[in-house]
């Protein structure tokens, strides 16, 4: 990455505590860390937007909008693309809720994703180019035992129960396994 000469080696560099990749003949140290998954809960009236996978994993599985957190942006900037690319959706993030509404962190690939609670600004959502389909979809629809991901499983629970609760609370936890 920074003198692009030498093999990178795997080892403990002088004055950390763990192995990390580093380079053989400059020692620039290439830190590897969490990435995070930015996406939303889009709601229109008593219905949530769900889309079905067209890549894998989990191909043809139902998810909510999500997807990587890119270079220089913010949190909402990413999960509005995110809704954007995968729904041709365009969301309004309301106060109290510009903090995100379920954060989980997975430590065993290194993951967290964040989730916001979002208005749909309209009905003119689509198929983005990573969906097969997408859907508004009542609490008694939900596609339970085809949902892609145990994190989006999680956030659809906590959304249904606060809402007969009528109060959305922000919900930290962390899954270990992230198949299901
Ligand atoms: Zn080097």
């Amino acid at each position: 990455m920074q003198c692009g000469s030498a093999k990178v080696e795997y080892r403990i560099p002088h004055g950390e505590d763990r192995e990390r990749h580093v380079c053989g003949e400059c020692d620039y140290i290439h830190y590897l860390n969490p990435k995070i998954v930015l996406g939303t809960l889009p709601i229109w009236e008593d219905k949530i937007l769900l889309c079905k996978r067209a890549i894998e994993p989990r191909y043809g599985l139902w998810t909510l909008p999500a997807g990587f957190m890119e270079e220089g942006e913010t949190l909402e900037a990413g999960a509005a693309r995110e809704t954007l690319e995968e729904a041709n959706a365009r969301v309004a993030f309301e106060a109290p809720n510009l903090t995100p509404y379920v954060t989980i962190s997975l430590p065993q690939i290194s993951q967290v994703y964040m989730l916001f609670l979002t208005r749909l600004c309209d009905l003119n959502f689509s198929s983005g180019i990573e969906s097969l389909e997408v859907k508004l979809f009542r609490e008694n629809e939900i596609p339970w035992d085809q949902l892609a991901f145990r994190t989006i499983e999680e956030a659809l629970k906590h959304f249904f129960s606060d809402r007969k609760l009528g109060q959305f609370l922000p919900h930290i936890s962390e899954i270990q396994h992230q198949r299901k």
